[in-house]
């Protein structure tokens, strides 16, 4: 700790991107660097924030920004720099302030820095964190943009109603796990897939789904969903692609609504694989609706007052699965697109 003109000045370690990544990212795709140091003071006169990052999010999304962009084919959001440190949600305490709405001692979430402390000077993404009788890490899942993304992909854009048939795919991860239990507490019947036993039990006995499958023990998936939705799936949330949303198609009701949230499936791919049943989204009268997360953020408000008292009074639960510290965060990240993860994945950088 040096102490420069009445400025302290820290060591700040940083999980660097190397390089644009093509294929299935690598842990060796990032690396840390010890050797930086960062003043904890906001420059004279910018209305930036000075934070310690607490906890960080591992997000799919992420890996769209590790891919080398092509010019002509720009997508919703910047690459990140190779030779810079990671980018992404995260929870953090505010140090200095040069920014009216926050003074040091808040915690925040929103898009910080994968080091110990940032300067952010990107404040329109932060959210002031008010209601601090929860763990703090839930701000980067349940109470984040993850929780957000469950809570608008499901009451805005799957029109849900009670009794309805419900298939979710990666549905232990961060967004599945809450929307299924938001269709469990509005009285639908739930089936939700995931990468392996133990999330399969997850899923049945610990988030209350009505039914749950292991996809990878699955040879014939347009079997399996019958199986499970004789009479048809009203809603699909959908976060996988691939094979999974051809045989979905095939099983979907008439006039059914399938939610795109993401498709990771896809992700690591050099050519994406296409969709082969879309007629039968004609004569089924199928809506199909993509959405990004960030165009609701300003419903965050009901979000909390929905989301808040089940917590507490116990009608929703949540997994978290926790790395400890910044060198641990590659893998985390990397683990992903593996399903290493069981339920979010988050980072601990500092507990306080
Ligand atoms: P997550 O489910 O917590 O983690 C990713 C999971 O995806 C893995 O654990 C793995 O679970 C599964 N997976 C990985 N590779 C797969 C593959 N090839 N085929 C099938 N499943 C695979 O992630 P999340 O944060 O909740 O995100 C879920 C989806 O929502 C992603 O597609 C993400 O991009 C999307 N999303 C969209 C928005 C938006 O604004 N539209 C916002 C947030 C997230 P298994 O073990 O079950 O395979």
């Amino acid at each position: 700790m040096a102490s420069g003109g009445g400025v302290e000045e820290v060591s700040n370690k940083q999980v660097i991107l190397k390089d644009y990544v093509s294929g299935f990212p690598k842990e060796s795709d990032m690396c840390l660097n010890t050797s930086g140091t960062i003043k904890l003071k906001v420059p004279e006169g910018s209305n930036a924030v000075l934070v310690k990052n607490l906890y960080l999010s591992c997000d799919p999304y992420m890996r769209g920004r590790m891919k080398q962009p092509i010019p002509g084919n720009e997508t919703y959001i910047e690459p990140f720099k190779p030779g810079s440190p990671i980018v992404g949600y995260g929870v953090a305490k505010v140090l200095d302030s040069g920014h009216p709405d926050f003074k040091k001692g808040d915690l925040i979430w929103g898009i910080t820095g994968w080091e110990e402390y940032s300067l952010i000077t990107e404040t329109q993404t932060l959210f002031k964190i008010h209601h601090t009788d929860v763990p703090f890490s839930y701000y980067t899942g349940l109470l984040g943009m993850p929780g957000m993304t469950a809570y608008a992909g499901f009451y805005e854009i799957c029109s849900p109603k009670k009794g309805e048939h419900v298939f979710i795919s990666a549905a232990s991860g961060a967004v599945g796990q809450l929307v299924g239990q938001f269709a469990k507490l509005l009285g639908c019947y739930v089936v939700g897939s995931a990468g392996s036993k133990e999330k399969v039990d997850l899923l049945k006995n610990k988030f209350g789904f009505n039914e749950a499958f292991n996809y990878k023990e699955e040879p014939d998936l347009h079997a399996a969903l019958k199986r499970y939705f004789p009479e048809g799936i009203d809603i699909y949330f959908e976060n996988v692609g691939g094979k999974m949303l051809d045989a979905v198609i095939l099983n979907m009701r008439a006039h059914g609504r399938i939610a795109v949230c993401g498709m990771i499936s896809q992700y690591n791919l050099e050519h994406p694989e296409g969709v082969h049943n879309l007629m039968t989204v004609v004569w089924k009268r199928v809506r199909i609706e993509g959405f990004m997360v960030y165009e609701y953020y300003h419903l965050y408000q009901k979000f909390l007052e929905l989301v808040l008292p089940c917590i507490k009074e116990g009608k929703i639960t949540y997994v978290e699965d926790v790395a400890e510290g910044l060198e641990s965060a590659p893998a985390a990240l990397i683990g992903l697109f593996t399903g290493r993860n069981v339920g979010k994945q988050v980072v601990v950088v500092a507990r306080e």
